[in-house]
C-alpha cells in the first residue's frame, strides 16, 4: 500500500500544554513519525510525498477566516509586546454568538478550543502538508488502489471547520472525505482513535451524504468532554448520520471489537462508495494517555475486520503517542488490513 507523508510535516513541534491545569510537555511530538515511518515500511508501505495541492481541499471543509487566522497568526502574535513564544489561548467566549474579535488575543480565543494546540513558526506548513497527505491518499484511492495510508502529522480529528483543538489544525480525515466525495456519492468515516472525533462529527453534523461513526474511550470523564455521548445523532439533514459509541475505560480486544462491529453494522446500512478511517493507535493499553487497553494484536484485529468491509480506503492517521510499540501498532492494523484483503 502507499504511504503518503512530506518531510514539512515534521517541523511543527508543540512545546507545552496544560493538563488539569498544569504545564505538561507536549506528547505530540516529531519523534512520532519517525516512529510511524519505521512502522508503515516494516508493513511493506512504498512512502511517496504528496504534492502541493493548494488551499482548495482544505477550504472545502474549513472557514476562510480560520484558514486565514492560521497562516497569519503567528507572525501576529509576536508583536503582542511579551507574548509567549507559541500561541497560546487564555481567554474564550463562553458562546459563539458575540462579535468576531479583531485582536490577535481575542481570534486566538475564538479559534483555538484549548491549550493543546499551540501555534509555532512552523505550524501552518506543517498542518497544510498533513492535509495534502490525506489529498494524495484519498487521490489515489480514486484512481483506483483499494487502500491508501496517510501518515498525517499533526493530527486533525479534533479541529472543527473554524476551532483548532487537542494537538489538531486542519481535520485531515474530513479533507480526504471530502475530497472522496467528488467521485463518491456516499462517504463513512469511521473513527478508531481513542478520543472522540469532535471536529469531525462538528464538520459533518448537518450533512446525511458523509456518515461519521466514531469508538472512543467515554467522554464523560475524558476529553473532548463535551461530544463523544451517544445521544448525539446529527442535526437537520444529518439526522441519524452520526454515531458514537462510548466504551468504558480500559476497556479490552474483545469490548473494541464488539463495538466495532456494531458500527459495521451502521456502516453497511449506509452503503458508502468509500471509507475513511481515522486511525487512533492511542486506544493502546501501554499509550500514554491509558484510557482504553487495545493490544498490539488487537490493532491486527482491528485492520483485519475493517478490511473485510472491502471498502475503497483511505486510512489517516491522528492520534498515537510515544511508547515502545507505536510502529509495532500501525505496523500491526496495516498487516491486518492488507492480509484480510489478500485473502
Ligand atoms: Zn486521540
Amino acid at each position: 500500500m502507499k504511504a503518503l507523508y512530506a518531510e514539512e510535516q515534521k517541523r511543527h513541534d508543540p512545546k507545552a500544554f496544560l493538563s488539569s491545569g498544569a504545564p505538561q510537555p507536549n506528547p505530540e511530538n516529531p519523534e512520532r513519525v519517525e516512529r510511524l515511518l519505521a512502522g508503515a515500511k516494516a508493513a511493506g508501505c512504498r512512502i511517496e510525498r504528496p504534492r502541493a495541492h493548494g488551499l482548495g481541499p482544505v477550504a472545502a471543509v474549513h472557514t476562510p477566516e480560520y484558514l486565514g487566522f492560521l497562516e497569519h497568526i503567528f507572525a501576529r502574535w509576536q508583536r503582542i509586546e511579551g507574548a509567549s513564544a507559541e500561541v497560546i489561548p487564555n481567554i474564550h467566549p463562553i458562546a459563539r454568538n458575540g462579535s468576531y474579535p479583531a485582536s490577535a488575543a481575542g481570534q486566538a480565543g475564538y479559534h483555538m478550543a484549548d491549550t493543546a494546540c499551540p501555534i509555532s513558526a512552523e505550524t501552518w506548513q506543517s498542518a497544510l502538508w498533513s492535509a495534502w497527505s490525506a489529498v494524495a491518499a484519498a487521490e489515489a484511492v480514486m484512481s483506483g488502489a483499494p487502500a491508501a495510508y496517510a501518515l498525517c502529522r499533526p493530527p486533525g480529528h479534533h479541529a472543527f471547520a473554524d476551532v483548532a483543538g487537542g494537538f489538531c489544525f486542519i481535520n485531515n480525515s474530513a479533507v480526504a472525505a471530502q475530497t472522496l466525495r467528488k467521485s463518491a456519492a456516499r462517504v463513512a468515516i469511521l473513527d478508531v482513535d481513542l478520543h472522540h472525533g469532535n471536529g469531525t462529527q462538528g464538520i459533518f453534523y448537518a450533512r446525511s451524504d458523509v456518515l461519521t461513526v466514531s469508538l472512543h474511550a467515554d467522554p464523560v470523564r475524558f476529553y473532548p468532554f463535551f461530544w463523544g455521548h451517544a445521544d448525539e445523532r446529527g442535526e437537520g439533514p444529518g439526522l441519524g448520520y452520526n454515531f458514537n459509541l462510548p466504551l468504558p475505560r480500559k476497556s479490552a480486544d474483545v469490548a473494541f471489537l464488539e463495538a466495532l462491529e456494531v458500527a459495521f453494522q451502521r456502516i453497511r446500512a449506509f452503503s458508502p462508495d468509500a471509507l475513511v478511517v481515522a486511525l487512533g493507535l492511542d486506544a493502546f493499553e501501554g499509550d500514554p494517555f491509558g484510557g482504553l487497553s487495545v493490544t498490539t494484536p488487537g490493532f491486527s484485529r482491528v485492520g483485519e475486520a475493517i478490511a473485510k468491509l472491502g471498502l475503497p480506503t483511505v486510512i489517516v492517521q491522528e492520534g498515537g503517542y510515544l511508547c515502545d510499540a507505536l510502529g509495532d501498532n500501525l505496523t500491526a492494523f496495516l498487516t491486518g488490513f492488507g492480509g484480510a484483503r489478500a485473502r
